[in-house]
């Protein structure tokens, strides 16, 4: 296995599978979405925001990334804290494939 870019984890499979899509040629599409903080995984608390229902999220700038982007790496900078909602997304699943198109 290869880890690669801000939160993915790829298999050789995968990569046969479709070689087109690819992290390090993407802009951290998966980064604007809401991310659901589901468990404790020491996300630090300056980046959390509370939503109307209570729940906890990452906090997202104005440009709509994710807060713990670093915009000039476009790499995570919590990788090893990430919320379980990034370390599940799969690189190459339909919804990364839905996110690329919408936004690169
Ligand atoms: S949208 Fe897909 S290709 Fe782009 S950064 Fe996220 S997982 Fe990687
Ligand atoms: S926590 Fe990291 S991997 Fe998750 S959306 Fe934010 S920048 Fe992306």
């Amino acid at each position: 296995m290869t880890s690669l870019k801000h939160h993915q984890t790829i298999t050789e499979e995968s990569l046969i599978n479709d070689p087109d899509v690819s992290c390090s040629d993407c802009e951290a599409c998966c980064c604007r979405l809401e991310v659901l903080l589901l468990s404790d995984t020491g996300v630090p608390e300056r980046f959390i925001e509370i939503d109307k229902w209570g729940g906890m999220t990452m906090q997202r700038l104005d440009d709509g990334w994710c807060v713990a982007l670093d915009r000039d790496t476009m790499m995570c900078t919590i990788y090893d804290k990430r919320p379980l909602v990034c370390r599940e997304y799969k690189m190459g699943d339909p919804d990364c494939i839905i996110e690329r198109e919408a936004n690169l």
